[in-house]
């Protein structure tokens, strides 16, 4: 499932059709991926519309046309955006494609996990006014942090990382990571660590989430070699700190990855 670096990479492949005047939108009006969504307002809005910027925050993506229309964007397990020079001949799983003279903006999703929404007006849409803080966000403060430990004091930390609420864009690669560099199991019960590790929580997280968004959401080049991020998917995996065997598990449903030697 893409992450808040990924969901931005992804987001970045339409910005060629920036001020391109959206000709034509070509859509499977009964997938899944339009669940709520006022299909015909859709289409009658955008066109005629031009393409003006976009924005991410966490897994999910929003962008601004001319006129005060909006389309958000979910890529749910398996979305994707492309952009295809004109002409474009639709494949099965594009719900979703505006057309400019030149190009063929794509959002493809084979399960149909992801979600297209659609808004109009001059103002940034509402369920976006009131988003919690990313971690790389101002508002990503101790204080937050630490009132989020103490409302899951049992939950295994790297479990909670995962909730979006709380931690928008933090995925499984990147929760893993963030309890590897803290040498912290995943199980660790959130309500465990002291008041220095809360602190170096914080810290860990905006530097992933800033270092992801650097390399992965700018060019899909790896982060540093020096992290576990690279060595997790290795067929004999091992700890790039301590070269001891890695070990994966599952924890609440999703594989956890970890170092048996220096995270405890
Ligand atoms: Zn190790």
């Amino acid at each position: 499932m893409p992450e808040l670096a990924e969901v931005f990479y992804f987001a970045k492949q339409w910005d060629v059709g920036q001020g391109q005047l959206i000709a034509d939108v070509a859509l499977h009006e009964k997938s899944r991926v339009f669940r709520g969504c006022d299909v015909a307002a859709l289409q009658s809005g955008l066109i005629g519309q031009k393409l003006r910027a976009f924005r991410t925050h966490g897994k999910q993506m929003l962008f601004e046309f001319s006129n005060g229309h909006w389309l958000g964007l979910h890529l749910g397990m398996t979305g994707d955006l492309k952009s295809r020079p004109q002409p474009y001949t639709p494949e099965k799983h594009d719900h979703l494609v505006l057309n400019t003279k030149k190009l063929a903006l794509v959002f493809t999703d084979p399960r149909m996990f992801g979600r297209v929404q659609y808004f109009c007006g001059k103002a940034l849409p509402e369920p976006w006014l009131k988003l919690p803080p990313q971690p790389m966000d101002e508002g990503f403060t101790l204080p937050r942090v630490q009132s989020i430990l103490q409302r899951h004091p049992k939950t295994p930390l790297k479990a909670l990382l995962l909730d979006q609420r709380y931690f928008p864009g933090v995925g499984n690669w990147m929760a893993d990571e963030v309890m590897w560099q803290m040498r912290l199991l995943p199980t660790t019960p959130a309500g465990e660590l002291e008041a220095k590790q809360t602190s170096a929580l914080r810290k860990t997280l905006k530097k992933v989430c800033e270092v992801a968004l650097k390399t992965i959401g700018m060019d899909w080049s790896d982060p540093p070699e020096s992290w576990l991020f690279l060595h997790r998917w290795d067929k004999n995996k091992s700890c790039p700190r301590c070269g001891v065997g890695l070990v994966k598990e599952d924890l609440r449903g999703r594989t956890a990855c970890w170092c048996p030697a220096c995270q405890r």
